[in-house]
């Protein structure tokens, strides 16, 4: 098997807020097997490991990554065993969504809008609308430093509010949700909901990692974000959305210009409510 590593490569078009600098090695890895080898290149060169499914919740640094990017985003497949369903770390969200909610499957819909992978997912434990991924993880399957591949419970993966032991834990290859039947018409109904209600109060269709801060306990970052007075407020060529204040939008910016309003917005609000800001995205060095 010959394995494509590349080097030197930009990765700001293989996130979604498009900034960022290049990685020193990138594999997009179309099977377990590959993935396996692309930790063990990274573990004879003394490298770290990063991976990546569609990039929808990463700010990568101007100076890149000093490792291996192993992204996951073509690593694809499914199967269905009567309502368990076993998906592969690359499907996309919302495709997977769709499909099983045409198979009568219910406990993925809220997922609909979110433009991540299951691996992605599963190590951000994503959620919207009162659902989050944790609710339904049965398994996982984890490739770990030393290249083994391990089935896990999704119960020793720590999920919790949009975090998880991954990616530290390893590389998640295949996971497997436990979900329950419904009426497919009923399903693909609050996916339209849930959709239209994104489309109104979600610059959807900008460059952006999504929702940059945690909402901090029994409040909205959003919220707080624009009562300090910063919607459109912007440094370089990144600015805060006026439709959603926890979105910030790239305009041709750099990534030390997302840095610097990340740390403004989070100096305000602290300045005005005494609140301190918890970043959500993972930031890439
Ligand atoms: C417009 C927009 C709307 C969004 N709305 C929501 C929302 O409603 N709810 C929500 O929760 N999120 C939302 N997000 C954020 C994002 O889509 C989710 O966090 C998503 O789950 C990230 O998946 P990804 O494949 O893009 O992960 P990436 O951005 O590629 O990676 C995110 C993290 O996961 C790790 N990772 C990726 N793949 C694997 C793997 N296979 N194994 C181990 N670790 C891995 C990475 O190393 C990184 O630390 C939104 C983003 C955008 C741009």
């Amino acid at each position: 098997m010959v394995l494509t590593i590349r080097e030197n490569v930009p990765l700001a078009p293989y996130t979604t807020f498009r900034l960022g600098g290049p990685a020193r090695y990138f594999l997009d890895a179309q099977t377990v097997e590959d993935v396996v080898e692309g930790i063990r290149f990274a573990r004879e060169r003394n490298l770290r490991v990063l991976p990546l499914g569609a990039g929808s919740d990463v700010l990568v640094s101007d100076a890149g990554y000093d490792g291996v990017v192993i992204r996951l985003l073509r690593l694809r497949g499914k199967r269905i065993n009567g309502t368990y369903v076993y998906a592969m770390a690359g499907e996309p969200l919302p495709k997977l969504a769709r499909e099983l909610a045409e198979e009568g499957l219910s406990g993925f819909e809220y997922l609909v809008g979110v433009p991540g992978t299951v691996g992605g997912g599963v190590a951000k434990n994503a959620g919207a609308h009162g659902g989050e991924i944790k609710d339904i993880l049965e398994e996982a399957y984890v490739v770990d430093e030393e290249g083994e591949i391990k089935v896990v419970g999704g119960d020793s993966l720590s999920l919790s509010y949009r975090t998880s032991a991954l990616p530290d834990m390893g590389i998640l290859v295949e996971a497997k949700f436990s979900l329950t039947e419904d009426d497919p018409r009923r399903i693909l109904g609050k996916m339209e909901e849930f959709i239209r209600y994104r489309e109104k109060t979600q610059p959807w269709k900008e460059k952006t990692a999504g929702c940059m801060f945690k909402n901090p306990p029994g409040g909205y970052a959003g919220k707080l974000i624009e009562e300090a007075g910063l919607k459109g407020f912007r440094i370089g060529g990144v600015r805060v959305s006026e439709k959603h204040a926890n979105f910030f939008i790239n305009e041709g910016g750099t990534a030390d210009d997302a840095i610097r309003l990340i740390d403004h917005v989070r100096e305000r609000v602290f300045k005005v409510f005494g609140i301190e800001l918890e970043v959500e995205i993972e930031i890439v060095r």
